[in-house]
């Protein structure tokens, strides 16, 4: 049984800290500039927040909070059950229709989170006879699902498909059980790598896919409304449709600057998800004007392409400053420009020293990243200005420049 010991967890927590991974959350009071959500009140202070996963910079948008509270006016607040029982609203509805269509699938299915649902679907999936193969780097949701489902979870070296066939070579000839030879493997990634803002290989890992009969799930949470033309993220990047990727997972909480999160495939994976997905039918259902919230976003991030120009053009204009005072930044095209400090204890002191300058960017520390990874992950969003970007590539210039010297 387990004994609460505050002692041993009093250990535990030192240890965090002779590790430089003691985490500590930090107080967000206001958003002085109405509107922006780039500008926050943290402790005090006004910050520039280059840290959030609000890429399109949709999250104080108007239309959102509108739809939000007309939507409360008709409907309450609190969905009051789960979606099985009574929770399932018009807005539910027509926002999985509308994200169906988004992402060109037959169905989508809300989740509360998108930690239940990379839980929900794989769980429902895969089981102890079933091999789930990861890429290493995978959100830590997907490689937790894996485990729930008590399937046998075997990590590829990152974004590198050749690694993973030879994984699903080696189980042809190992002593797996019968059973497990019998049945496909599930391939699971992410699409952009959320600490390291890089793509995955998508068509090669669609191709091994098929070759090897295996499915493979793509979970998009930060490609979704910032990469493709239409927002439709890295599948529509690479031109891979439903047939390639049968599983596509999305959340609401990044670009979309709302909440929840949403599996989409066929109509028949949906119905199964329905009956089986344990983290669909046993919580309650997302208040229903967080999904009215999340109709508008989709409308405006589909609609208003300036958002991903602009978003592309604040990269390069990040990229170019950072060049120029000497940053070395992780090779990403995406809005995640992570810089790779190393040890964890200088990422942290980098991020307090920007802080001191007016800039919010989180140190991202072991366990999260791989030992000696330690990193800001700086993140751009299309409601920041040209000035503030010039800004945070000078700050970090000399930073770095110090830091390089001492
Ligand atoms: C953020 C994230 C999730 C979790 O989504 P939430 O809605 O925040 O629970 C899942 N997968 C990836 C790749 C993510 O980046």
């Amino acid at each position: 049984m387990v004994r609460l010991d505050s002692q041993r967890l009093a250990r535990e927590l030192a240890a965090c800290d002779t590790r430089a991974q003691r985490r500590r959350r930090s107080l967000i009071e206001a958003f002085p500039e109405p509107g922006d959500p780039t500008g926050v009140r943290v402790e005090g202070r006004l910050l520039r927040n280059f840290c959030s996963n609000d890429y399109l910079g949709l999250s104080h948008h108007p239309a959102l909070i509108g739809a939000a509270s007309q939507c409360m006016s008709r409907f309450g607040f609190g969905a009051g059950a789960a979606h099985l029982i009574t929770g399932h609203s018009l807005e539910h509805q027509a926002l999985e229709e509308e994200l169906a269509a988004f992402t060109g699938r037959e169905r989508a299915l809300l989740f509360s989170t998108g930690y239940m649902a990379n839980l929900g679907v794989i769980s429902a999936l895969a089981d102890r006879h079933d091999r789930v193969l990861a890429d290493r780097w995978s959100h830590a949701s997907l490689l937790d699902a894996a485990r729930l489902a008590g399937a046998k979870l075997q990590r590829f070296a990152h974004g590198d498909p050749a690694a993973a066939e030879r994984l699903l070579r080696a189980a042809d000839g190992d002593g797996d059980s019968a059973a497990a030879r019998d049945r496909a493997a599930l391939i699971v990634t992410d699409g952009v790598f959320s600490m390291d803002g890089d793509v995955a290989p998508l068509a090669q890992l669609a191709a091994l896919a098929q070759r090897h009969g295996s499915a493979l799930m793509v979970d998009d949470a930060h490609g979704l409304g910032v990469l493709g033309r239409a927002g439709g993220g890295a599948l529509e990047q690479a031109g891979l449709r439903s047939h390639d990727v049968p599983i596509l997972i999305g959340t609401l909480g990044k670009a979309f600057g709302c909440f929840g999160a949403f599996v989409a495939g066929e109509a028949a994976l949906i119905e199964y998800l329905i009956q089986r997905a344990r983290t669909y039918i046993y919580t309650t259902a997302l208040p229903p004007a967080i999904a009215a919230a999340s109709r508008a976003a989709l409308r405006l991030a589909e609609r208003e392409g300036w958002r991903r120009e602009r978003l592309q053009e604040l990269v390069r204009r990040f990229r170019a400053a950072a060049a120029g005072f000497g940053l070395p930044l992780a090779a990403s095209l995406t809005p995640i420009q992570p810089l790779i400090v190393g040890d964890a204890a200088r990422a942290v002191e980098l991020s307090r020293a920007l802080r001191e300058a007016g800039f919010w960017v989180a140190a991202i520390r072991p366990p999260t990243v791989p030992a000696g990874s330690a990193r800001l992950r700086i993140t751009l969003s299309a409601a920041h200005r040209e000035q503030h970007v010039d800004a945070l590539a000078e700050t970090l210039g000399a930073l770095w420049r110090a830091r390089s010297a001492a």
